[in-house]
């Protein structure tokens, strides 16, 4: 079983963005509910969290999910929005952090990420004397080569997103199902839709990068280059016709707030994500 829980689905201002006054995020700060979105991070299997938002603490009181539990962290890049290192070190902090379950040499939380992601937390750590390096142990990832988390394997794939780094999205299996992790990217690379054919998982669901909504895509995507995502997908016979297909990373760029923005979706049988969203699969 793999099970997918969107602790946040925003992109890196968050939706209403603090500072702006446009007319999407006034109208957020009016309705609400399932249209506030905080910085994008995701918990699967309850162990295993990609990336660490700076909402961290406001998603685990209010979504009601203890994050003791988290052995893994898997980061997609160093962006802030995916990487809060001030709430990593409280995890490596022995005072901030107490596992009286935990033995002393079990307690740490493996880390995976690219070159960029390690020097950030580097650089992090050797400036706060408080956090314990020991309490983290990272492996550094290469697109194309698998790395198991427990139970599950995480394929990392090449994503468009910063120049000279080396971002990733993951397809995520159990050995039965697999689901596709796919943000923050623009227009995938050639190469992960190779990289993809070639690992031969059927993928039960997709979660796309649509920080763009209905604008055309630049580092980020936008529903027509998700469309053609899901159209290269279906062409190498990785998905078929009936695969859902989430919307993430969703921003107030547009101007359409997520509920006008999840009606455009369904038309074309997308999902636009929600802060609290569990998928689960198979379903
Ligand atoms: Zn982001
Ligand atoms: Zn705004
Ligand atoms: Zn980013």
């Amino acid at each position: 079983m793999i099970k997918v829980h969107y602790l946040g689905t925003g992109a890196a201002e968050g939706f209403p963005s603090p500072f702006c006054d446009c007319s999407a995020c006034r109208k957020v700060r009016q309705t609400g509910g399932k249209n506030i979105k905080t910085r994008s991070c995701a918990v699967v299997n309850g162990h295993v969290l990609i990336d660490l938002s700076p909402d961290i603490f406001t998603q685990s009181r209010q979504q009601g999910i203890s994050l003791a539990g988290i052995d893994n962290l898997v980061c997609t890049h160093s962006h802030s929005d995916h990487l809060d290192l001030f709430s990593l070190m409280l995890r490596c902090r022995d005072g901030a952090t107490v596992l009286p379950d935990v033995p002393d040499d079990k307690n740490y939380i493996s880390v995976w990420g690219n070159a960029a992601v390690e020097a950030r937390i580097s650089q992090a750590f050797g400036n706060e004397p408080h956090a314990n390096r020991q309490r983290l142990h990272f492996t550094q990832i290469t697109p194309g080569v698998p790395f198991r988390t427990g139970e599950l394997e995480f394929l990392p794939l090449a994503a468009n997103h910063i120049t000279g780094e080396k971002c990733c999205i993951f397809c995520i299996s159990d050995g039965q199902n697999a689901f596709l992790y796919g943000n923050d990217t623009g227009l995938l690379p050639e190469s992960t839709f190779e990289a993809l054919a070639r690992y031969g998982k059927k993928i039960a669901a997709v979660s796309l990068d649509c920080s763009r909504g209905t604008l055309p895509g630049d580092a980020h995507m936008g529903i027509s280059e998700c469309r053609q995502t899901r159209s290269r997908l279906l062409d190498i016979g990785v998905i078929d016709k009936n695969t859902a297909v989430y919307l993430n990373h969703f921003s107030h760029v547009c101007g359409m707030i997520p509920e006008e923005f999840a009606r455009l979706a369904y038309k074309d049988s997308m999902n636009l994500t929600y802060d609290g969203l569990i998928v689960t699969l198979p379903a």
